[in-house]
């Protein structure tokens, strides 16, 4: 990556502001679930205490609106992170800006860790205000972004706040940004993307921009619904964007004329959501009146696994159906399991809602990267770049 690390600058014995994405799930409200997104930051925080630096962290948690929500407070999230690095976590509740914070910041010592309360009870973050920004990096003498999930964010804690200190990279931004890079400019062919989830608005500029890198293009999940009417297909109750059709027939177009192979389903399974009919597999242009396709069938899993089996490079995200229920998860697990399968590839996934679908499974080892940015990594693949990254200074 371009842009500086915490390995380009003097930090030794330094207060450190580091900006880390610990937005994961409660259990209860009061426990830390999947806790991935805490594990894959401690190189970046055993490298910072290595260097006897004083951390203090900033997450975001939930979406308390820019109010004080006690069920979005950071605790459980302090106390799960003591637990991990077996060392203690404590938690700042002082407002930014006051006395009494600068006072406990200036009293922190050489290799504690520190954790402001959750950045959101703050509306200056979303809003990127800038009397905020500066009273934030009065905590620190150096800022390290190492959350790439909130990268494509605007807010004061990762761009407004960099403006007011030296600001770095972490290992983890960095990580994400030199795989997902790799894969994209530079990556073991084939390379085959897999988009699938509901939203068309959200992913169509994805397609748009994989057909200009991707040899092999999947399309899939609702999506798929949207493309399958753009070529005339009956699409019955199916969830469509409307609003998009235009712009999928002028995607079939540039997929004429591009190299890369556009795969839509030749199938799919069919049900009624609300009705709680399910109405089995029909081929993609049976799709009835009344139905709703709901995940992908036989025929396209064999067509969609035989294009992953030859893959270099693959890269995931959006799960094939309705996976949250039993009957329409089928095609996103045998998506998944044609990417374990394929152990020559680089295989990089992400979106909350993909890893979601993938919980059960043992997805850290078969899967090379798991991204920990669902909206970022999209962003990223884009446009090549994130606000959050802009910020930082240049190599
Ligand atoms: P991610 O969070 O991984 O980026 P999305 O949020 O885009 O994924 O999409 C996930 C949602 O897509 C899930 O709630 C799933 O039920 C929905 N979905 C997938 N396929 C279909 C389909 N055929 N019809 C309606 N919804 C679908
Ligand atoms: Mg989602």
């Amino acid at each position: 990556m371009n842009k500086k690390t915490i390995r380009d600058i003097d930090l030794a014995g330094k207060r450190v502001l580091v900006r880390v994405d610990y937005n994961v799930s409660l259990l209860n409200g009061i426990r830390v679930g999947d806790d991935t997104r805490i594990r894959q930051t401690l190189p970046t925080l055993e490298y910072l205490l290595s260097k006897n630096c004083k951390l203090f962290l900033v997450s975001h948690l939930g979406r308390p609106k820019g109010k004080k929500v006690e069920e979005f407070s950071l605790k459980p999230v302090a106390e799960h992170l003591s637990k991990v690095l077996d060392k203690k976590v404590e938690l700042f509740q002082e407002k930014i800006g006051s006395k009494e914070l600068l006072t406990r910041v200036s009293q922190a010592k050489e290799g504690s860790v520190n954790m402001l309360e959750n950045i959101r009870y703050y509306a200056e973050e979303e809003s990127n205000d800038e009397v905020f920004a500066k009273k934030l990096a009065q905590v620190a003498e150096v800022f390290v972004n190492d959350a790439f999930g909130v990268g494509h964010r605007a807010h004061a804690s990762t761009v407004g706040v960099a403006k007011y200190l030296p600001a770095v990279a972490g290992f983890l931004l960095e990580k994400e940004v030199d795989i997902i890079s790799k894969s994209i400019e530079d990556p073991k062919k084939p390379m085959v993307a897999i988009i699938g989830g509901a939203k068309a608005e959200t992913k169509i500029t994805l397609v748009d921009r994989l057909l200009e890198k991707a040899d092999v293009l999947i399309v899939g999940g609702g999506v798929a619904n949207t493309f399958l009417k753009a070529w005339g297909y009956e699409v019955g109750k199916s969830l469509v964007d409307h609003e998009m059709v235009e712009l999928a027939k002028k995607l079939f177009w540039k997929a004429s004329r591009s190299k890369t192979r556009m795969l839509l389903p030749t199938d799919v399974v069919l049900g009624d959501l609300e009705k709680n009919i399910h109405n089995g597999v029909v081929a993609g242009d049976k799709i009835s009146k009344d139905m709703q396709a709901l995940d992908i069938g036989p025929r396209t899993q064999a067509e969609f696994g035989a294009a992953i089996a030859g893959a270099g490079t693959i890269i995931w995200n959006g799960p094939m159906g309705v996976y949250e229920d039993s009957r329409y998860a089928t095609g996103t697990d045998f998506v998944y399991h044609a990417i374990a399968e394929n152990k020559e590839s680089l295989s990089i996934v992400g979106g909350g809602d993909t890893l979601a679908a993938l919980k059960e499974k043992d997805f850290l080892k078969t899967i090379d990267h798991v991204s920990t940015g669902g909206g970022a990594m999209l962003e990223f693949i884009e446009t090549g770049t994130l606000a959050g990254i802009e910020a930082l200074l240049d190599k």
